[in-house]
């Protein structure tokens, strides 16, 4: 069987480079290129904005109630093709069947699905000044581009474009080069549920197609997701055209474990922050301060649970809940925080290797790893590693913890777990973090805004406020009275 090679998908329809050039694209679990795809060399970046343009101009003149009945049609098929989906961003990511199953499409689809419902509540205002009066627009900025990370492409494809598209955009969409079939499908939908041609594209490569969108004076927009020093790079760049920008970057997220926790809750909180998605999560509570009270029943309980439940192999059998990480060059990086950890004097309470299960010898798997006898100024504690690598440190102080928590230059997420509700409250308003969690670690529902604090991002996604992200207002004065002038 011959590989499959994809194109850029331009103006409705996959468009064939000029250069020839492709790259491959390999599946974690077996180090196997699964396909192809080319590269969106001049030719294709030229022809994206020539589309976008006019894929701006037929859908930003639409109602945005025609806008929303397309979108939610376009969520009743990426539910409708779920599993599909699901397969899809298995074989690229390397995560177990077992979420993207019940995950990764859903919630794609839930955010397309709430901004289609909002994009026709969006009103203007009105104001009377003496006689005359003043009123304003929300319009759509035209065309915006997103970049987006490997971990979760086709949800990071939904996240991006449904707010852009729920308030009348074009988008032009760039997946990680380790990732790109997730947007490709997501291109097909739109294109099926009515979307016109060119108002989603999909363009592929790695930095290079990212930085063309980011300096491209056409787009008004860069959504991004990644890391925090790419983001740093994307924003100096998008600054060239004063281009908006949304950035979600990483993360080195606290959870804190008072002594009167619920001690199996607060487990599964810091198993899922470190080990969901093989550890591969920006808001990972990579972090977790335990009081000394209940240090030895969270550890003991930590352990048995982690070598007992935790399941590697095939991503693809429905009985794996732990996943490869996406290359072997990541797979590399996070062996080598380990060994910083090891030789920094961290204890390993369980982990610390490759695996290679029997299902899927040749993937790119590490052991779901505990560090205990950490201190904050460790380089495992201090780096993001984005694996599943977790560091446990004591507390015994209320205050000295909060600061410890908050003693980084990152700020995305953190947890607090207690039953004191006045504690918890006290505690969550402290941590500097843009997304918290109280007895709970993770959930990230359309409605809740997401976003950093710090370094960890500029504005937000989800939640009613992302819809004035991807819109700008226009104040129109009208004059009912005569104009008075000097001249
Ligand atoms: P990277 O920053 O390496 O890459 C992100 C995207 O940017 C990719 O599509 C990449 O292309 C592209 N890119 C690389 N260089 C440039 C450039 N100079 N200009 C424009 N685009 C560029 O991140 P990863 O893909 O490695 O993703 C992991 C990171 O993402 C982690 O730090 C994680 O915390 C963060 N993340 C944040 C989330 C959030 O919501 N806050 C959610 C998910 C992940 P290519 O890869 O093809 O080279």
């Amino acid at each position: 069987m011959t590989t499959p090679v994809y194109q850029n998908f331009i103006n409705g329809h996959f468009l064939k480079n000029q250069s020839g050039e492709t790259f491959a694209v390999k599946n974690p679990a077996t180090d196997d290129v699964i396909y192809y795809v080319e590269v969106a060399d001049a030719f294709i970046q030229n022809a994206a904005i020539q589309s976008a343009k006019q894929g701006f101009a037929a859908w930003s003149t639409m109602s945005p109630i025609e806008r929303s009945r397309i979108l939610l049609k376009a969520v009743a098929l990426l539910r409708e093709r779920n599993d599909l989906l699901a397969k899809t961003e298995v074989l690229d990511t390397g995560k177990p069947w077992q979420e993207a199953e019940c995950v990764d499409v859903q919630t794609g689809a839930d955010v397309i699905e709430y901004f289609a419902g909002l994009a026709p509540a969006q009103v203007g205002q009105q104001q009377m000044v003496g006689e005359d009066f003043y009123y304003t627009r929300k319009e759509p900025l035209g065309i915006c581009a997103g970049i987006g990370a490997w971990n979760y492409p086709l949800q990071i494809a939904c996240w991006k474009s449904g707010p852009a598209l729920a308030a009348g955009n074009a988008f032009i969409f760039k997946p990680s080069e380790e990732t790109p079939l997730g947007a490709i499908k997501l291109a097909e939908i739109f294109i099926e549920a009515g979307v016109p041609a060119g108002v989603f594209n999909v363009v592929q490569g790695a930095a290079e197609v990212g930085q063309w969108l980011t300096q491209s004076a056409d787009i008004e927009k860069v959504s991004f997701t990644g890391e925090v020093g790419t983001g740093k790079k994307v924003v100096a760049s998008a600054a060239g055209s004063l281009k908006d920008v949304t950035m979600e970057l990483g993360g080195k997220s606290p959870l804190l474990v008072f002594d009167d926790a619920d001690i199996s809750q607060a487990v599964s909180a810091a198993m899922l922050g470190n080990f969901y998605t093989q550890g591969e999560i920006c808001t990972n509570c990579t972090r977790i301060y335990v009081h000394k009270n209940v240090y030895q029943q969270f550890i003991d309980e930590l352990k048995t649970r982690t070598e007992e439940n935790i399941i590697a192999g095939d991503p693809l059998d429905p009985n794996v809940n732990f996943g490869a990480l996406i290359s072997k060059k990541h797979q590399q990086l996070v062996m080598s925080y380990i060994d910083k950890g090891i030789s920094e004097g961290a204890t390993l309470l369980t982990g610390g290797k490759t695996l290679s299960p029997a299902s899927a010898p040749n993937g790119y798997f590490v052991a779901p790893t505990v560090f205990i006898d950490c201190t904050d100024d460790m380089t495992i504690v201090k780096e993001e590693i984005f694996g599943p690598v977790m560091s446990v440190l004591t507390f015994d102080d209320e205050d000295d913890v909060i600061h410890r928590a908050n003693d980084t230059h990152l700020g995305l997420a953190a947890g607090v777990f207690t039953k004191d509700i006045k504690r918890a409250h006290r505690v969550i308003h402290q941590l500097q973090a843009g997304i918290c969690w109280i007895n709970s670690y993770g959930n990230s529902p359309a409605e809740m805004p997401v976003g950093g604090y710090k370094q960890s991002g500029i504005g937000r996604e989800n939640g009613i406020e992302t819809l004035d992200h991807y819109t700008q207002t226009k104040s129109i004065y009208v004059g009912m009275t005569n104009i008075e002038s000097p001249f």
